[in-house]
């Protein structure tokens, strides 16, 4: 279950948001500062923030800013119409989208949703995994045993195709062919040199694990 983090002081504004949420099957916490909203960012697990923009002591912007400096979680900013100049002011703030008061409540959860799907958060499936690797399609990064490895962009390609075809052999040309949409002409020690590296990348970070099998006389494939 997603965790949404409503940072809105006017308390039946809060309240009305929160059970709106919750029936959309959304767990929800409520802070009425941006300081408690800082703190609940900090200390629970969190998805997406809906935060507004005119809160007391600390200002929605000035939240918003902590935010980023922290990591790139959703933000929803909520801010009366008028405060709203222009969509950039906003989205140079750090904010994913906005919503302007007086808003409908269906909007709110739409936006909700489609901000967390953008996310990658609910319904697509954008990671490819395989034994303790997670291959992320969008950020184009590769965690093996819990640890992110620096690839060069032909290694994630190969990494990726194996991932995509877990049983397909792939030969020494299909790779070649794929990867740089030439014709291969004999160029085995390219790709041997590439696998090779490969190898040692994983082997660096989860030494007991064969991620690649050669199949003698045919290629290479996921280890099965
Ligand atoms: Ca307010």
């Amino acid at each position: 279950m997603k965790t949404i983090l409503i940072i809105e002081d006017e308390k039946n504004v809060n309240e009305l948001l929160a059970k709106t949420l919750s029936e959309a099957d959304f767990e929800t916490l409520s802070a009425y500062t941006g300081l408690e909203g800082l703190e609940f960012f900090r200390q629970k697990k969190v998805d997406l923030v809906l935060l507004d923009l005119m809160l007391p002591y600390k200002s929605g912007d000035e939240v918003l800013r902590e935010i980023r400096r922290e990591n790139d979680i959703p933000v929803i900013v909520i801010s009366a119409k008028e405060m709203v100049r222009t969509k950039i002011d906003l989205l140079t703030l750090g904010a994913d989208d906005y919503i302007t008061k007086p808003f409908d409540l269906g909007e709110v959860t739409a936006r909700v949703i489609s901000c967390l799907r953008r996310y990658g958060g609910i319904g697509h499936n954008k990671q490819l995994i395989y034994k303790d690797m997670i291959l992320d399609l969008e950020a184009k990064t590769v965690m093996v045993n819990g640890k992110e490895i620096a690839l060069t962009a032909t290694e994630y390609q190969i990494l990726e195709l194996f991932l995509q075809y877990p049983n397909k052999v792939f030969s020494k040309a299909n790779l070649y062919e794929t990867l740089w949409n030439e014709e291969y002409l004999g160029e085995e020690n390219v790709i041997k040199t590439h696998i090779s590296n490969l190898r040692n990348k994983l082997r660096s970070v989860s030494a007991d694990t064969e991620y690649i099998e050669t199949v003698w006389g045919l290629g290479y494939r996921l280890m099965q």
